[in-house]
């Protein structure tokens, strides 16, 4: 745990209690705060009470006191309209903080000598991925590494700061949004596209939250950034213009003049202005896909930035496991492989896989974003059948007529066996069938990995009733 000292002797609300609110009230308790929290689910409330945590309604509370409101980033800042909690306290001038914020005030104290290196990581996809590759490529390489954020452990849960450590951070725009002070060593924006938009206001505010992951930076610091979408270039660009920073620029589409790029498996490396040798990325077989290949170059540039050398960064890559529910295969059956891609929550995820698998039987749908599947016409053709559940699936039927073949299942289960049926019996040489919905996973299931976990369980139950009623 990461003691926040910022608030010693004063009153602190903390509104929000899931895992990183009661690791706030944990770290402020630890500094010397008083912490009056709360939260308005009564499970959370008796979650956090059973941690130690001094709950205090905060709608019957005199906001007058407080120092600070620290925030649970799901909860709405200015869109669709700000929570009454964050109206109240701009009335009153208090400021509306996250984790991170407490988390930058904690290092922002300390001398140089005991400061941790801090490298963050956004973007619309590839956050999970990048941020854990670039963990364990410092891991592999013997560094002290924190991983956490809006990954696996939340900021105030992770060891505590120690000038030898570097923490490996994945943040989310709510989170960026709640982030004044937070000084990142080397900042990772890997790309932009429409998502979450209606929590942004619009596209304008959810691309300048996430430039804010490069706020504070200075002369030392590097902006590693994704030119592959028009957005993300120009903001490259700007950046660069700037010349605050080092900017270098990542890509899995063009060479770079300066910079690295993945092309065809090979890694370029022209980060120092001249060209070094490519490198054969071929053997990482966790990280398939143009899209991966992106992470891949920005988590390398990220690792050189620190100063390791490139032979043990490409050595590392190639022993990355992945991460579930990313791409991942979860095995074969009769020869068709199953892969599962439920934290594709958007159409552009779902692109990556579609480009990764060719000729995939395609299961797609749930509580579809703002933006839905239209983008992706131009794939249909690439695509064998669709399979559609969820709330989508009137909708997206409506799309794919006349473009893609396709079946309303409405459920999993009659998905999985649907597309294995159609795979199977296709001819087609190692058929895949591809999980990767381009939607919100809230309709029927509690996150996507409980979605992940319920196609795995699908394909292992069809796995199973096939071997004992129809013996090979
Ligand atoms: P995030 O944490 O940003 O949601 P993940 O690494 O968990 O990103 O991946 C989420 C989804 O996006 C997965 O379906 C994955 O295959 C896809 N994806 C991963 N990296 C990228 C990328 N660089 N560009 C586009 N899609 C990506």
């Amino acid at each position: 745990m990461i003691p926040v000292r910022a608030f010693e002797g004063k009153e602190v609300a903390v509104f929000g209690l899931g895992r990183s609110g009661i690791a706030t009230c944990r770290a402020l308790m630890a500094g010397g705060a008083r912490v009056c929290a709360w939260d308005d689910n009564e499970n959370a409330r008796k979650a956090a009470e059973a941690a130690g945590v001094p709950l205090v309604d905060l709608n019957r509370r005199d906001w007058q006191t407080f120092a600070a409101l620290v925030l649970s980033p799901g909860i709405p800042l200015r869109f669709p309209e700000p929570h009454r909690f964050v109206r109240m306290a701009q009335m009153l001038n208090v400021p509306v903080i996250g984790d991170m914020e407490l988390f930058a005030r904690a290092v922002n104290e300390l001398r140089d000598v005991d400061r941790p290196r801090i490298v963050g990581i956004t973007g619309t996809n590839g956050k999970s991925t990048t941020t854990a590759l670039i963990g364990h490529i410092l891991k592999a390489c013997g560094k002290d590494v924190r991983v956490g954020g809006n990954i696996g452990i939340g900021v105030l849960d992770l060891e505590k700061l120690h000038g030898a450590a570097i923490y490996v951070l994945e943040l989310s725009s709510y989170q960026l949004d709640l982030a004044e002070s937070l000084r990142c060593d080397v900042a990772v924006m890997l790309n932009l596209s429409p998502d979450h938009l209606s929590r942004h206001g619009g596209m304008e505010g959810y691309v300048s939250a996430k430039r804010r992951i490069f706020r504070n930076q200075g002369p030392e610091d590097v902006a590693i950034v994704g030119v592959d979408d028009t957005r993300s270039g120009v903001m490259a660009t700007q950046l660069s213009c700037e010349g605050l920073r080092r900017v270098v620029p990542v890509s899995a589409e063009y060479g770079l003049g300066r910079g690295v790029a993945v092309l065809d498996g090979m890694l370029q490396d022209s980060m120092t202005g001249r060209a070094e040798p490519p490198i054969s990325i071929a053997a990482a077989k966790a990280l398939p896909g143009r899209h991966n290949h992106q992470n891949v170059a920005a988590a390398y540039a990220a690792c050189r930035a620190l100063g390791l050398e490139p032979s043990d960064i490409i050595a590392a890559i190639q022993t990355f496991p992945g991460l579930p529910h990313r791409l991942e295969t979860i095995g074969a059956f009769e020869g068709v492989r199953f892969i599962n891609d439920s934290k594709a929550t958007n159409a552009q995820a779902a692109e990556q896989a579609i480009r990764a698998f060719p000729n995939a039987y395609w299961i797609v749908g749930g509580r579809p974003k703002e933006e839905g599947i239209d983008d992706l016409a131009p794939l249909f053709g690439q695509v064998r059948k669709a399979y559609l559940i969820g709330e989508s699936t009137e909708a997206f039927a409506r799309v794919l007529t006349d473009k893609l073949d396709h079946v309303k299942c409405r459920t999993i289960d009659v998905a999985v066996e649907a597309a294995f049926n159609d795979a199977r019996a296709s001819g087609d040489i190692n058929p895949v069938v591809l999980f990767s919905p381009a939607c919100a996973s809230f309709d029927q299931f509690r996150d996507f990995e409980q979605r992940g976990h319920a196609f795995r369980q699908e394909a292992a139950k069809l796995a199973k009733r096939r071997t004992t009623t129809e013996p090979a």
